[in-house]
């Protein structure tokens, strides 16, 4: 079975495609994380995040990136969504993602459009949203818990400014697949989100 999920960032998709990968059993990838991968490969090398050939050029990144922390940082995210909105960066990375959900017995990944472009003909699709303040009054709490001093105001325009770009860029956009089902994790806490997510991939796989 293949699940897909999708959503904007800080909405809860990633917590929530974690536990469908353990409760079904199925490995989970997290897209966003390759994407966060080529940024830290183009801030590492000065490499210029608006130029296709550069952003291209770090795409061929040294595999134990995928694990290094300064992935987390939301410069890293910002720096991620800039780089990913190149369609050779989104090509480079196309047939690894693909292999992921094409494998046997299944997965689970989760992105911005994983229903849509790497897995239209998954098992499961869900759209995971939440509204922007709720969504930065998370990352905010998640950033002040580990010392971080970012102001709310800040990390709320910055959360506006990531979805103008993952939404408006002419290339596999953020956007809800016709064939998703929407999570809105707005006044869900994580184990009702996780529930939820549950019960709707039960609906979907029952007509299926
Ligand atoms: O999900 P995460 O916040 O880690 O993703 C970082 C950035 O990578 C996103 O803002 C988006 O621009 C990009 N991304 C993407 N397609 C995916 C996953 C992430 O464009 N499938």
């Amino acid at each position: 079975m293949i699940i897909a999920v999708d959503g904007p960032a800080a909405s809860g998709k990633g917590t929530v495609a974690r536990a469908l990968a353990r409760h079904y059993g199925l490995p989970h990838l997290d897209t966003g994380l390759l994407y966060r991968a080529v940024a830290a490969n183009v801030r590492a090398h000065d490499l210029d995040p608006a130029k296709e050939a550069d952003a291209v050029a770090a795409c061929d990144f040294d595999e134990r990136l995928l694990a290094s922390a300064v992935l987390r940082d939301d410069a890293i995210g910002a720096l991620a969504s800039v780089v990913s909105a190149h369609p050779l960066v989104r090509s480079a990375l196309f047939q690894r993602q693909k292999r992921f959900a094409a494998q046997l017995g299944g997965a689970v990944l989760d992105g911005r459009d994983i229903g849509t472009v790497i897995a239209p003909d998954a098992d499961a699709k869900l759209f995971v949203k939440a509204t922007p303040q709720i969504r930065a009054k998370r990352r905010h709490a998640e950033l002040s818990a580990r010392g971080d001093t970012t102001s709310f105001d800040k990390v709320l325009s910055d959360i506006r400014a990531r979805d103008a770009r993952d939404s408006g860029r002419s290339t596999a956009p953020l956007v809800q697949a016709p064939d998703a089902a929407l999570l809105d994790t707005s006044f869900l806490s994580i184990d009702a989100s996780i529930q939820r997510a549950i019960a709707l991939v039960e609906a979907q796989r029952a007509r299926s």
